[in-house]
């Protein structure tokens, strides 16, 4: 099966930025990107971080502002405090170079067994498992799992990456799922396992895997104050990142409405009423040039309806 997917791989992957090095670091801070985000949104953020933070010495040194302004609009903060974390570590206690070692990757900040196994097996060539959410649908599919089993999905992965080329067949496998054996409409006719495959030859592909059942949406509801001029506004830091004034109710104040927007952070779907106006209590706050600070997509969208 790894022959005929690693075969497949070869002549099928698409040319991506990171595939073109194994160089450890960069196998890093792709995977972390790569979390939760589609590979044309991490594309030009990869690209723009690797210029400004070239070597993992640069990001141990980096100061927060400059990691999360490059950060913005990528989401997951807490992604990119963790690689900072993790980096400074690194140059602490490992030389700098990234761990070749499991034991030593799973004991840095944000690195779990997935991304462990992923700097193991892409940039070492380590026989370690990853399981991402193609991984899932492949696997499950070929081996015709109806029902979640986190233990045999790992159990299965493990054992195709104790290939020859592990960092090959893992990617091969991610890859598949991402361009091949899609959520909705597997294409099947081209796919290299579609003679080993359950789900295919069963007619099951619809039912597999199982849909994973999703936390209920959160609505909330915030008012915003743009309070500013010539690029200057008053905002406030939480976790590194500049906002607007934000209430859950509108506090004192002369304020006019003018827009509103919505923003979706998991399964929380913001509706921001947007105003400007001045604010009566300003304590906590600070005048900011807005280009001049990190500040999250949620925040640029409000400033989009204040000015247009
Ligand atoms: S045969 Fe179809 S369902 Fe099976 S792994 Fe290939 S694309 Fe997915």
């Amino acid at each position: 099966m790894t022959g005929a997917l690693v075969a497949w791989f070869e002549e099928n992957q698409r040319d991506l930025p990171w595939r073109r090095t194994y160089d450890p670091y960069h196998v890093w801070i792709s995977e972390v990107m790569l979390q939760q985000t589609q590979v044309e949104t991490v594309l030009p953020y990869y690209a723009r971080f690797l210029k400004e933070f070239p070597t993992l010495e640069a990001l141990a040194i980096a100061d927060e502002p400059k990691v999360l302004g490059l950060w913005a609009g990528l989401g997951y903060y807490s992604r990119a405090r963790n690689l900072m974390a993790a980096a400074r570590e690194i140059a602490a206690r490992h030389g700098g170079r990234v761990p070749s070692d499991y034991d030593a990757l799973i004991a840095l900040p944000g690195v779990g067994r997935y991304m462990a196994g992923a700097i193991l097996s892409i940039a070492f060539n380590k026989p370690y498992p990853i399981v991402d959410g193609n991984v899932r649908r492949v696997l499950s599919r070929i081996f015709g799992w109806t029902d979640e089993n986190p233990k045999a999905l790992w159990e299965a992965a493990t054992r195709l990456a104790q290939s020859a080329e592990p960092r090959l067949v893992n990617q091969a496998l991610m890859e598949l799922g991402a361009t091949v054996c899609s959520f909705k409409s597997p294409r099947c006719m081209v796919c290299p396992l579609q003679g080993e495959c359950v789900a295919f030859k069963t007619g099951m592909q619809d039912r597999i895997p199982p849909a994973k059942k999703r936390p209920a949406a959160v609505h909330v509801r915030l008012c915003a104050i743009v309070q500013g001029t010539n690029g200057r506004y008053l905002m406030k830091c939480a976790d590194g990142l500049w906002e607007f004034p934000m209430f859950a109710e509108l506090p004192a104040g002369a304020f006019n409405e003018v827009g509103s927007c919505r923003h979706t952070i998991t399964h929380h779907r913001i509706s921001v009423t947007v105003y400007a106006g001045s604010l009566a209590q300003q304590n906590g706050y600070a005048w900011k040039e807005f280009e001049n600070v990190p500040v999250s997509s949620l925040t640029r969208k409000i400033r989009g309806q204040a000015s247009p």
